[in-house]
């Protein structure tokens, strides 16, 4: 799950994370008296939208007036912002963080992820911080500093100190460095995050060190223990085929292309959308129904994957093993029809009452395509799939 920048700022502040002071402001005229209430001389209108690369985009501004507070904050406010990270048609800005102005000296990054490799947490941190980490990485990734976290015993003084300094961090500021590393931690561990990014980490003119932008992401596979954190959950940012597909507890998540997947388990899943890209396609989804999927379940998964207008195809992967592939044929005939389908649908089932299922769909009168083995099923639908062009 991800949040906005200001709910992470919040979090983090919780744990000894030093950030400038920003009020959240969802009109224009909170935004103005978000200034008011923070005072000073500068203040920046950031766009939130569970995105980065909003500086790029125009969604973060420096005003130094009221003026310009109300300018930013009804420019920013419901434009359709285009990042890097939000694809070419941006995601629209519902809520702004009003900031103070900090004075940068230094831009730093410094993230930590969960490393599959090694177990661990990864500390990573740069002196490049504020553009794209991902091209510090393809480009000088010897700019990129990583510490595996030790998870007996934390982040150690010696291996702070030792990254702070190879950043570039002045030896003066190294003990606050040290606090902000270990208080992001802390909260990355207490709250089951699986990614906490700070970007740009500054180094103020005075000496002081500050999180300027905040990201995190939690395991959802953890937010059971976190109540309070689902709270934080704001379904704008999310894509409604996968907010519906949840609420029926299927798996899914929309991809570009243009052949619907509908398969039992993660695994297979993911094998399935491999055998269409190597036939020359692409999945326009990956969708698990799980392995209790009976006729309703499977009209729903039809209906959210025909919720994608670019979906020219269907293909049906399922192994019965628990789950009866006569089960899966009643629930694919039922949906086919529920949904009056027009796209082609290949099916292929092995498994459990496997000839009940195909004779099932044999005789339904329906144009179904049938496959034995997935490289045949792959193979038919992507033939289905330039047929339609
Ligand atoms: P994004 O990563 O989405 O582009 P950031 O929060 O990192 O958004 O902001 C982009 C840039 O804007 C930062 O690298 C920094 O230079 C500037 N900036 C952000 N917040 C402030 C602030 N409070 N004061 C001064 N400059 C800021
Ligand atoms: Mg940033």
């Amino acid at each position: 799950m991800k949040i906005h920048e200001y709910q992470a700022k919040e979090i983090l502040r919780k744990f000894g994370v030093v950030t400038p002071r920003g009020v959240p402001s969802f009109s224009v005229d909170e935004a103005v008296k978000a200034a008011e209430t923070l005072g000073g001389k500068v203040w920046v209108v950031k766009a939130q939208i569970h995105a980065g690369g909003r500086g790029k985009g125009g969604g973060v501004k420096v005003a130094k007036s009221m003026d310009e507070v109300r300018t930013f904050a009804s420019q920013i406010l419901g434009m359709q912002l285009v990042t890097h990270q939000t694809g070419p048609q941006g995601q629209k800005v519902r809520r702004l963080l009003v900031e103070e102005g900090a004075d940068i000296s230094k831009e730093l990054y410094v993230g930590m992820v969960v490393d599959r490799g090694t177990q661990r947490v990864a500390l990573m941190a740069s002196s490049e911080g504020g553009m794209d980490i991902e091209e510090v990485a393809a480009h000088t990734p010897e700019k990129i500093h990583t510490v595996f976290i030790d998870p007996a015993t934390g982040l150690k003084d010696a291996e702070l100190d030792d990254v702070a300094a190879k950043i570039g961090i002045p030896a003066a500021s190294i003990p606050q460095a040290r606090e902000i590393l270990k208080a992001l931690y802390k909260a990355f561990e207490e709250t089951d995050c699986s990614l906490a990014e700070i970007n740009p980490l500054i180094l103020t003119g005075d000496g002081r060190v500050v999180a300027l932008d905040a990201k995190i992401n939690f395991d959802d596979n953890a937010l059971f223990r976190h109540p309070d954190l689902v709270e934080l959950r704001d379904l704008d940012e999310e894509d409604p085929a996968e907010i519906e597909a949840s609420k029926f507890g299927l798996s899914y998540i929309s991809l570009d292309g243009n052949i619907g997947c509908l398969v039992n388990g993660a695994g297979l899943a993911m094998a399935t959308m491999d055998v269409i890209k190597l036939y020359g396609a692409e999945p326009a989804n990956f969708l698990d129904v799980g392995g209790g999927a009976d006729a309703e379940k499977v009209t729903e998964a039809f209906k959210i994957m025909l919720r994608n207008p670019g979906l020219k195809a269907i293909l049906v992967n399922i192994f019965g093993g628990i789950m009866k592939c006569d089960t899966i044929a009643e629930g694919v005939i039922a949906a086919s029809r529920a949904v009056q389908l027009k796209v082609p649908l290949v099916v292929r089932m092995k498994g459990t009452n496997e000839d009940l299922g195909k004779k099932m769909l044999a005789e339904s009168g329906l144009p179904i395509i049938s496959a034995d083995n997935m490289a045949e099923a792959a193979q038919k639908v992507v033939a289905a799939v330039k047929g339609v062009h």
